[in-house]
């Protein structure tokens, strides 16, 4: 119907909590905690207070990135140790478009699984050389592969494009590059991301992602936009640093026009850029399809990043026991903080 405008609520919960303060010989005090939960998912955050958990200076990645030994993508043996796609897929054997190239993934983790290079000339790209044409043009080759192998297996409709940067986040290779998994199953948190959408669209008619985008506009969380990708920061995040990217009107990552995945190129790249700035080097990204029926329920991709743990002998995880066992995230800055310290950049 329209006119009615639907209202998402978000809950915030002040937990109140004292502790014994070092600085003034331990005298209690009460410090700001804040408890979220997700709107769609119900998964929760705690929000800590003061930048305790930020890096002050960033590693010196000269030794860790160096090219030294055997990297599969580097472009004078990357035709050797990388295998064309077959042709009853793809003609093209391996995808191209730019600098990137995308070739079948040679470890198993979904039905179709295939990887991305930026660049094989360079065996590392730093956070701010990770321009929007790179990594637009990266999306634009996976988003090729994704279209042939639903033409190839129709059943394969859970598709996502992800990217795990330098070893904190689990990247085995330094070489940077994005992976995409296509499979009857889809993850966890696609799934759950589409039912909820779906629960959403029954109980009040609209998308959930576009009610989203228009409570969250100019709010202290939004960052701006790109073609028609929407940009803003989570309000119950489940990372550091963590920054969305909704795609208007695109229920799955094989719709993705090349000029989306340009923009999502373009304020990924961006965001990448602020993280540098922050002193990171490490992130994840996951750009995440809404599986079979999201057109129905006005489901949308949305481009997920996080921030990682720096590479450092010894770091500390960012993954403690709260976000892997309890699927809580526990984080010192906060969304509105993260989305002051970006908005600059759109
Ligand atoms: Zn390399």
């Amino acid at each position: 119907m329209v006119g009615i405008v639907t209202a998402i609520e978000f809950e915030e919960r002040d937990l109140e909590a004292r502790v014994p303060d070092l600085s003034a010989g331990g005298t209690w005090i009460t410090t700001r905690l804040r408890w979220r939960r997700d709107p769609l998912t119900g998964a929760s955050a705690r929000i800590l207070t003061g930048e305790k958990l930020q890096p002050e200076t960033r590693p010196d990645l000269t030794a860790l990135t160096a090219k030294s030994g055997f990297c599969p993508f580097d472009a004078e043996v990357l035709e050797k140790f990388t295998f064309p796609f077959p042709a009853e897929l793809t003609p093209e054997g391996r995808i191209r478009a730019g600098k990137a190239v995308v070739v079948p993934n040679i470890m198993a983790y979904a039905t179709h699984s295939a990887v991305g290079i930026y660049d094989a000339d360079r065996h590392f790209i730093d956070l701010d050389e990770l321009t929007g044409g790179l990594v637009g043009d990266a999306f634009v080759a996976m988003v090729r592969h994704a279209r042939a192998v639903r033409r190839f297996d129709p059943a394969a409709v859970w598709s996502s494009i992800s990217a795990n940067y330098l070893p904190p986040s689990g990247a085995s290779l330094v070489h940077p590059h994005l992976q995409s998994a296509h499979d009857a199953c889809g993850t966890t948190s696609q799934r759950l991301l589409a039912e909820r959408a779906g629960e959403w669209h029954v109980q009040h008619g609209s998308s959930y992602w576009s009610d989203l985008i228009r409570q969250e506009a100019d709010g202290p969380r939004w960052l701006g936009q790109t073609g028609r990708v929407f940009w803003l920061t989570p309000f119950a995040p489940v990372g550091f640093h963590e920054v969305w990217g909704v795609v208007a009107d695109v229920p799955d990552v094989t719709e993705l026009s090349e000029e989306d995945c340009q923009a999502l190129g373009e304020g990924l790249s961006r965001v990448l850029g602020a993280y540098k700035e922050a002193n990171l080097a490490s992130f994840n990204f996951g750009l995440i399809g809404g599986g079979p029926v999201a057109g129905e329920h006005g489901h949308r991709v949305v481009l997920k990043v996080v921030s990682r743990s720096n590479p450092e002998p010894a770091y500390r995880s960012d993954a403690t026991y709260f976000e892997r066992l309890h699927g809580e995230a526990m984080i010192d800055l906060s969304p509105e903080e993260i989305a002051d310290s970006i908005r600059p950049r759109f």
